[in-house]
């Protein structure tokens, strides 16, 4: 499930970056990749706003309104009759 690009409130300041990776790490949809030791956004139209990242981003590049996506792929779930879930409960942090 993708949300439309322009409503995803996810918010990305390069210039904070300090390229620790926890985001690439933490992200269950790889939104996020490293190029030259700094995160760029690889895919932000895959961001289900779990909130993994910007929890996780010490120097607070990353702001996110999360918990409306978790609640929307579990809704796809249920309604499409597939797994119940948005995917962030495999990340190190848990998820929702
Ligand atoms: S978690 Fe934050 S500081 Fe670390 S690489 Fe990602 S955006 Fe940069
Ligand atoms: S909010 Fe969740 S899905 Fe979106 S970029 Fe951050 S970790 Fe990835």
């Amino acid at each position: 499930m993708r949300y439309l690009e322009s409503v995803i409130t996810l918010e990305f300041d390069a210039a904070r970056c300090n390229g620790c990776a926890m985001c690439v790490a933490v992200c269950p949809h790889a939104v996020f990749r490293l190029e030259s030791k700094r995160a760029v956004l690889a895919d932000r139209g895959a961001c289900m706003e779990c909130g993994a990242c910007a929890r996780n981003c010490e120097p607070g590049a990353i702001r996110v309104r999360s918990g409306v996506g978790c609640a929307a792929g579990i809704l796809a779930g249920v309604v499409a009759g597939t797994e119940p879930t948005c995917g962030c409960s495999t990340t190190p942090t848990g998820g929702c």
